[in-house]
């Protein structure tokens, strides 16, 4: 199994506000607003194992939801405990550096961005 720097964290951390920030072993930093995360969460509770289809209605998430402990799983992934009692979800690093925020949209912002807040 080959291990790409692009999805190497070599470090995370939680801010008070919420915001996760990753930083990765090719030199990019990836910051994840809590709600996003949250919301992408893929354990069982959040997505239909048999449909793989989600079950979480991302309405149903708190916008203040917040990380309130982040713990290594091995050497691929992290388990984050949520606010909202949520303590199930692991998030690979593979997974978390396809929804970083400063990539998945190469143009500067999204255009859904104004309805947001
Ligand atoms: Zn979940």
């Amino acid at each position: 199994m080959s291990t790409s720097p692009r999805t190497q964290a070599i470090n995370y951390v939680a801010f008070p506000n919420g915001e996760i920030a990753v930083s990765w072993a090719d030199g990019h930093e990836s910051y994840y607003p809590a709600h996003l995360l949250r919301c992408a969460c893929a354990c069982a509770h959040c997505v239909d194992e048999m449909s793989g289809r989600k079950t979480l209605r991302d309405e149903d998430v708190s916008q203040d939801v917040r990380p309130l402990e982040i713990h290594p799983v091995g050497r691929y992934a992290i388990a984050i405990k949520w606010s909202d009692g949520h303590d199930t979800g692991i998030y690979s690093f593979d997974q978390l550096r396809r929804l970083c925020p400063s990539e998945s949209s190469p143009s500067e912002s999204s255009p859904s961005e104004s309805s947001r807040e």
